[in-house]
């Protein structure tokens, strides 16, 4: 092949890489696309360069040449490890340290190329060579070149390593936009080890014609995936960054992926890996992957478990719902109780009297002469008395429903028990208030009993009211019935 060829070769590949870039400047928003743009930027360099070059016909044009491949050259193993990192979102391996130490390098390689001619680090000599058929720069390899070079090699492998990494833990159809990829960084790894074994062309540099390779193949894969290409990292930075913990398991209960905030919620999971049972998942021995349980206990926690089917696999979205659903509680108790003595307020105990069978019997309590008391000692005192009558109103009535009813107003729906027997307990209770000597502040009350109806729960209410009435008529501290 002529030197004409082969700079037209590395024309049509820059033309294509350009593309590629142009492509990335539009797509910058996606992860990892401004460092590829750069990456394709600095191969148009190296390409160009090197096509000028090879047309080249004295030792200082194609050293100019040299000059100017370098601007991108250099920089090569430093934009590919930044790239794989950013596009895999994979930063375990490249730290800040690797990447200024791989940028140092490469500045360094930069100068020397600059200024071999005084020191010959780069390339111990430069000289022409006629045998291809067309001048070429016969370049012997200095120390520097040999860091270069070492560097560029392990730069690509890692590149290689991550997206073989990224491969095996992407899953569908992603998985072969990050294999294109994986498959797009093995093409200068293998120009590079041809080079490097002595199988290439003696003076030609191979790695300008593995970017035409490269970029068909990417360009292929963009045309075939659409641009979409980019976009599975995208989806799995979604995947990792939603705050609901996420696990997608397979119809036979194996763990096909789980993201960053199921690690959070199940410690286990970071010795879990993909493809392994559900049932390895510590924290969830007791949860019923079956009946896909909605709520789950763990360790004083409350999770709630939303189950979305897609095709044979199933998503479980789980949160946390453990401080909502203690606000809930809280809200539910103050919707059902009354705050001061937490007996039911009046509501529950209506909708109680509601959803009653139809038979026992009501009671309504009143405490006599209740405003002299606050006028005496005082509403906290007041408030006390309240409090001490509700507790023992519940000991009396044990399995019963009581509630206070008004201000100084107390009912109870006996079910099982006939107007007698209630009559039995309300004296009952009346002996043991008068017995609790503790208490400096007596109260007596006044109750009214009847039968109670289903059906006809305001003839009930108005029944015992009039029964109660009647209490207070006979002179209070006393049960009608
Ligand atoms: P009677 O024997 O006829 O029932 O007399 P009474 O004083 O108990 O009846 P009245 O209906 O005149 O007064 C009820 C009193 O109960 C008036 C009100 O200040 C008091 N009361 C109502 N709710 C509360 C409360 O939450 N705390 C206190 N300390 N007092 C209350
Ligand atoms: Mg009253
Ligand atoms: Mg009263």
């Amino acid at each position: 092949m002529d030197s004409v060829t082969l700079s037209s070769i590395l024309f049509v590949s820059s033309t294509l890489l350009s593309i590629l870039v142009f492509y990335g400047i539009r797509r910058r928003e996606v992860q990892g696309v401004f460092y590829f743009s750069i990456l394709m930027g600095v191969m148009i360099i190296h390409s160009v360069g090197y096509a000028c070059e090879l047309l080249s016909n004295s030792l200082a044009q194609m050293y100019l040449c040299i000059k100017i491949e370098y601007i991108g050259a250099s920089f090569y193993p430093f934009l590919i490890v930044l790239f794989a990192r950013e596009y895999t979102d994979e930063r375990r391996f490249a730290n800040k340290y690797l990447l200024n130490l791989l940028l140092i390098i490469n500045t360094i390689t930069l100068i020397l190329v600059y200024t071999n001619e005084y020191h010959g680090f780069y390339y111990s000599s430069v000289g022409l060579d006629f045998s291809p058929g067309f001048p070429i720069l016969a370049l012997k390899k200095g120390i520097w070149y040999i860091v270069q070079v070492a560097c560029l090699f392990f730069s690509i492998l890692y590149s290689v390593i991550i997206f073989s990494i990224k491969l095996k833990s992407t899953r569908g159809n992603y998985r072969r936009k990050v294999a294109f990829m994986l498959i797009g960084v093995l093409i200068p790894l293998v120009t590079l080890m041809v080079y490097m074994t002595g199988y290439g062309p003696v003076y030609i540099d191979l790695t300008p014609f593995s970017y035409f390779i490269m970029s068909l193949f990417i360009i292929v894969g963009l045309l075939r995936y659409d641009i979409l290409l980019l976009a599975p990292i995208t989806h799995e930075m979604v995947f990792h960054s939603i705050e609901e913990a996420v696990l997608v398991v397979d119809q036979d209960e194996m763990l096909v992926n789980f993201n960053t905030a199921s690690k959070n919620l199940f410690p286990s999971l970071e010795k879990i890996k993909i493809g392994q049972s559900v049932h390895l998942i510590q924290e969830l021995r007791n949860y019923d992957f079956t009946s896909k349980q909605k709520i789950y206990e763990m360790n004083g926690m409350i999770l709630s478990f939303h189950v979305v089917l897609v095709r044979n696999n199933s998503i479980y979205v789980v949160s946390d719902i453990t401080e909502s659903e203690k606000v809930k509680q809280q809200l539910e108790t103050l919707a059902r109780e009354d705050s001061l003595t937490g007996l039911y307020n009046r509501r529950h105990f209506m909708e109680r009297l509601e959803l009653s069978d139809g038979s026992g019997t009501f009671i309504i309590f009143d405490l006599d002469h209740f405003k002299a008391i606050n006028d005496t000692f005082g509403h906290v005192e007041g408030d006390l008395v309240l409090i001490w009558f509700a507790r023992k109103l519940k000991e009396c009535f044990q399995n019963q429903v009581a509630c206070r009813y008004g201000g100084e107003e107390f009912a109870v729906y006996a079910e099982d028990m006939d107007v007698q027997e209630a009559y039995c307990k309300a004296e009952l209770l009346r002996e043991t208030l008068q017995a609790d000597q503790e208490r400096a502040v007596k109260v007596t009350f006044s109750a009214g009993i009847t039968d109670f109806v289903k059906g006809h729960i305001p003839d009930t209410l108005i029944n015992a009211d009039l029964k109660l009435y009647e209490a207070k008529e006979r002179g209070r501290n006393q049960t009608c019935y």
